[in-house]
């Protein structure tokens, strides 16, 4: 037998943006509404996606841009960093953020609640809710499901018997799953070449580390614009830091080059080299042909 307390008008399995969305519009139009939720409370954004990447994201430019000053007359200097710390620091705004933004939500359970447990279907109005405390099942009038999405674990022989990572590398320590990243890989091998891998592959580059990307297709980002892909594979291939330097080799003087059509700033002791080079770049090496010249909404958005 149900409880009528376990009746509610709105049933949510999971408890990340989308649903506390929901339940917040339900809580206002006098509903009651209830999530479900088996890992923690407040979903992939704020815990392990987009919130920890982008404050680490940041920080990684901090430590890349002082490297790589754009102003001629600023000195680069390498910036020593604890990740340890920069870690605990993220670890802390997540902390922050899901009690602001979500848990505080919670003080009215007649309205709004959150029941841990992973939740399944039973019927069209019944959820039954998994928990080390037993099963509990909650009858909704409307049920949504807003499970959002999981990292998919490709079937790569051999993958399943080392101690792989998932882009939830990011997640707080409180994390029930303990997927969190606790130091800094000297090498990061990345299976995809989606937003994702690039934008977390780019910001362990610039910590330090050294980042290979492995994809199914020839290109980065497929399903996207080719012209958005080659961009990235320009910025982000080790030939981009090349470019900042003097052209000596052919291919140095192909990205030399290349980086002189498209109106990049190059290094003065590095230009005299870069003016010396055939318009036709005959002499970028086999396979590292000279780009086209871009348009000039190409060259801005390089900028
Ligand atoms: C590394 C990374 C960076 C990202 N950066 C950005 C960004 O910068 N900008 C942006 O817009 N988006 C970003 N995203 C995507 C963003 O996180 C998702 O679009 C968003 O979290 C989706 O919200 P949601 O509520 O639909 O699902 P989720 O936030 O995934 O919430 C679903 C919840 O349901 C729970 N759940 C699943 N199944 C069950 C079950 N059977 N029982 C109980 N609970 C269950 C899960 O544990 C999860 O907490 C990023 C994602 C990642 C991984």
């Amino acid at each position: 037998m149900t409880s009528p307390q376990e009746r509610y008008d709105l049933v949510i399995l999971g408890s990340g943006s989308t649903a506390f969305a929901a339940a917040l519009h339900a809580a206002e139009l006098g509903k009651s509404a209830v999530m479900a939720e088996f890992r923690t409370v407040g979903g992939t954004c704020a815990n392990r996606g987009c919130l920890p990447s982008k404050n680490l994201i940041e920080a990684a430019r901090l430590v890349y841009d002082a490297a790589h000053p754009r102003y001629p007359g600023l000195t680069p200097v390498h910036m020593p960093f604890n990740w340890a710390e920069l870690v605990a620091q993220k670890d802390e705004i997540i902390q922050e953020y899901r009690t602001h933004k979500y848990e505080s939500l919670l003080d009215d359970p007649d309205h709004m609640q959150v029941v841990p447990g992973q939740a399944r279907l039973v019927s069209d109005h019944e959820v039954e809710i998994q928990s080390a405390d037993g099963a509990r099942r909650l009858i909704g009038s409307q049920i949504l499901i807003a499970t959002g999405s999981a990292p998919s674990i490709p079937d790569v022989p051999g993958l399943s018997d080392v101690p792989y990572l998932t882009s939830d590398l990011l997640s707080s320590a409180d994390d029930p799953w303990g997927t969190e990243l606790r130091e800094q890989p000297r090498s990061l091998l990345i299976l995809g070449g989606g937003y994702i891998a690039l934008e977390l592959g780019q910001m362990f580059a610039r910590f330090g580390t050294q980042v290979t990307l492995i994809t199914r297709g020839s290109t980065i980002l497929s399903g996207y614009e080719p012209e958005i892909a080659e961009a990235l594979t320009e910025i982000l291939s080790p030939r981009s830091s090349r470019r900042k330097g003097c052209a000596s080799s052919p291919e140095r003087r192909c990205a030399a080059w290349n980086a002189r059509e498209r109106g990049w700033p190059s290094r003065s002791s590095c230009t005299a080299a870069s003016t010396r080079l055939p318009p036709n770049g005959s002499w970028c090496p086999p396979g590292d042909a000279p780009i086209p010249r871009r348009s000039a909404w190409s060259k801005r958005a390089w900028r």
